[in-house]
């Protein structure tokens, strides 16, 4: 099936930087220390996540990783087959200047992976996250990386407008991105939307409305799925931010300097490019999608296969979702 898409001509999409990849290869990893880790949701959240920050000065990932990217984390231990665990990628929390403002010490936020195992039942606990969020101050990490070359802020970041929108950890590059263009005061309207059940799970909350607080250009807004909103009206997906704060998001997604960013849970992105094919008038979904006219119509029942085929994001969209 072929997309027709109801732009013209295809937009190339913002110029990004070049960024430099894989400095550190699984064979050849480099070694960073810790010198923070710390819960960064509030009390008696529902899961745990971590604020996890690595002091890379004695690797090649100093001063070369860029807000966006990811790097490696490969933990200690074989698997059940005795086999060396493989590398989990970790997205970059903090500004391409680190936490330092130098590039020696970057950030990740790390949520701990523990269930019931679906088939013995038994207690299940990540390898690569419950090691992360055991770690202590000054404990060494085996990393790779940096990876990643398409999720950044674009070459000319004052050029634009930004929606993020992210759920669980998936806020991540988004703390990094805000403090970035903040820092950088450019003139530009940055709006992020933070999804999570309840108002406890939010990472970071504090920082982001102290950030709100002092910086006009930047809003924070917060869905939450399974308890009241803070002013006391329904529960929502991140998505349904688009409709509730039309006032909001309306003018920054007509907008042509507009960029929209998602990174979280696999599969958030079928309800947003739903919202926005439902509220946007034409001209302006074609800013973010290209979709095969055949599904146009019926837009409730387009599913994730179809994201990869009938309903393509455009290059002012950026996805990164797992
Ligand atoms: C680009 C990218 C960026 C990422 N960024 C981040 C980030 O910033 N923060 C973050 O926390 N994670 C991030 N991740 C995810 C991360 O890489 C790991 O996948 C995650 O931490 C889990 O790894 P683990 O070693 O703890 O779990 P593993 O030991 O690898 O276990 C996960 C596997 O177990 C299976 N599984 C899950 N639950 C159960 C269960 N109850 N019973 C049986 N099997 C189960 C899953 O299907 C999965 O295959 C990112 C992933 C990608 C691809």
């Amino acid at each position: 099936m072929t997309i027709t898409g109801r732009t013209a001509q295809r937009d190339p999409g913002p110029p990004l930087p070049e960024v430099k990849m894989h400095l550190h290869s699984p064979a050849e990893p480099g070694i960073a220390v810790v010198v923070a880790n710390e819960i960064c949701t509030g009390p008696k959240a529902s899961g745990i996540i971590r604020h996890l920050a690595l002091d890379v000065s004695g690797t090649r990932l100093a001063g070369a990783f860029r807000a966006g990217q990811s790097f490696g984390v490969i933990p200690p231990g074989a698997d059940e087959h005795g086999r060396p665990h493989k590398l989990r990628l970790y997205s970059i929390a903090s500004p391409t200047a680190g936490e330092d403002g130098r590039g020696q010490v970057l950030s990740t936020t790390v949520k701990r992976l523990v269930g019931e195992h679906w088939e013995t039942h038994r207690l299940f606990t990540g390898v690569s996250s419950n090691f992360l969020c055991d770690l202590a101050v000054g404990d060494r990490v085996t990393v790779t990386g940096p990876s990643g070359k398409r999720f950044l802020l674009p070459s000319r970041p004052e050029d634009h407008d930004y929606l993020f929108m992210a759920t669980g950890t998936g806020i991540a590059p988004f703390r990094g991105m805000v403090k970035e263009l903040l820092a950088a005061k450019v003139r530009s309207r940055i709006v992020l939307v933070m999804g999570s059940p309840y108002r406890s799970d939010l990472p970071y909350h504090a920082e982001f409305e102290a950030l709100e607080g002092l910086h006009p250009e930047f809003t924070y807004l917060t869905a939450l799925s399974r308890e009241p909103q803070e002013d006391g009206g329904p529960r929502m997906y991140v998505q349904d931010r688009l409709g509730r704060d039309a006032a909001t998001l309306a003018p920054l997604l007509a907008s042509e300097r507009s960029l929209v960013y998602i990174c979280g849970v696999a599969g958030m992105e079928l309800g947003i490019f739903q919202q926005l094919a439902r509220l946007l008038p034409a001209p302006q979904v074609a800013q973010y999608l290209r979709i095969d006219p055949a599904v146009e119509a019926d837009i409730a029942s387009w599913t994730r296969r179809m994201v990869q085929r009938e309903v393509q994001p455009t290059r002012r969209v950026f996805l990164e979702v797992y």
